[in-house]
């Protein structure tokens, strides 16, 4: 059988060109753009193409609408967190979170993940595939349909790391922004990395408005080559100075993520030497208390050191700001949900015991 055309991963000028390749009119293109930025799920509910047309396309193309398995609704602050379902039966989360300058979606960019941190749910299972540019849009349109709202912000901060599937996102960002469609403005859009140098760069170049962040974590080399391997192909001096050239190139400020974990880089003499690394760099420090996983073997930092480790960081003159969690009482975060529906049987891999 022939492969369906992925018609949500298209970019606005390959979907004309899909249309007239197949014999349709080009403007076909913009009803079916915006039908699919709508949160349209099947061609059926297109309802001003011709009936024959919304069949042809049922045939030939593929809306790559995913399936909602499970929303889990948090009582104390809205937050809800979505498995999704795609076509091959593989899951991947979302989180929409509501905050008092608008709703935010976290989206995956990969079914699992190749990086391997230490402190990380994402890659029990390893990688299993990148998803589509249309399958990555998907969860904003998804999410967006069904709490019947806007969606204000995004942030790729889900499971997968997005600078390993490149191609993918940047169609992605291209298409969420496309003003025929979603028209999601790029400054309302965080992009996170484990850092990979040479896909920063040329994020500066393609995507100089969206914001950036990067998984830190750590004070020094030591620490960091521990918890995340990727330190090991590009290494954390490596990391910062290209973290210098990007502000230098977009001249804006760089977010960087750092987990507090226990007793492994919360210390106050942690806190004096990041802020010492970090001198001189446009950037905001996003504080994260770590969310257990379950045999890791690390545990969250106590409250107290958080505090002291932003007060640090303050002192020295750093926008440094606690991650609030939300969502609390409804389980898994960091891609706990998809970790936990695979344990059960569901996907095709399982957690090692
Ligand atoms: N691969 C990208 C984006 C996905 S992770 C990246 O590394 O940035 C989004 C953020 O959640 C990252 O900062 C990641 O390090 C962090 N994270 C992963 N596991 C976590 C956990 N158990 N507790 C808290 N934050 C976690």
């Amino acid at each position: 059988m022939k492969d369906k055309a992925r018609i949500k991963t298209m970019t606005f000028s390959e979907l004309e060109n899909y249309m007239t390749e197949t014999g349709e009119k080009k403007f076909r293109a913009k009803q079916v753009f915006e039908w699919l930025h709508k949160g349209v799920r099947t061609f059926e509910e297109m309802s001003n193409l011709p009936k024959a047309l919304r069949e042809k396309l049922a045939e030939e193309a593929d809306p790559e609408a995913l399936v909602t398995e499970t929303v889990q609704v948090s009582q104390k602050d809205g937050t809800r967190k979505y498995l999704f379902r795609l076509s091959d039966g593989q899951f991947v989360e979302s989180v929409l979170m509501k905050y008092s300058y608008g709703n935010t979606v976290c989206i995956s960019t990969q079914a699992g993940c190749r990086m391997g941190c230490a402190f990380c749910a994402s890659c029990e299972g390893g990688l299993i595939r990148n998803l589509t540019a249309g399958e990555i849009l998907d969860q904003v349109l998804a999410v967006s349909r069904d709490i019947g709202q806007k969606v204000d912000h995004v942030v790729v901060m889900g499971v997968g790391e997005p600078f390993d599937n490149y191609e993918n996102l940047a169609r992605f960002l291209k298409n969420v922004h496309d003003e025929r469609g979603f028209g999601m403005s790029f400054r309302s859009i965080t992009v996170s990395t484990c850092g990979i140098l040479p896909k920063i760069r040329q994020f500066a170049e393609d995507f100089p408005q969206v914001t950036l962040a990067i998984s830190l974590h750590a004070s020094n080399e030591q620490i960091r080559e521990k918890l995340m391997p990727v330190d090991r192909t590009y290494p954390y001096d490596k990391l910062l100075e290209t973290a210098r050239e990007y502000v230098k190139k977009t001249n804006k400020r760089i977010t960087f993520e750092y987990i507090l974990i226990d007793g492994v880089n919360d210390s106050t003499q942690q806190a004096e030497e990041l802020a010492r690394q970090l001198r001189g760099l446009l950037c905001h420090i996003n504080l994260i208390p770590f969310n257990e996983v379950l045999g890791r073997g690390f545990s969250s930092a106590k409250p107290e050191r958080v505090r002291r480790f932003q007060e640090v960081l303050q002192q020295k003159g750093y926008e440094a700001t606690v991650r609030r969690e939300l969502g609390s009482d409804i389980d898994g975060a960091c891609g706990q949900l998809r970790a936990k529906k695979n344990e059960q049987g569901a996907g095709s891999w399982k957690q090692e015991a």
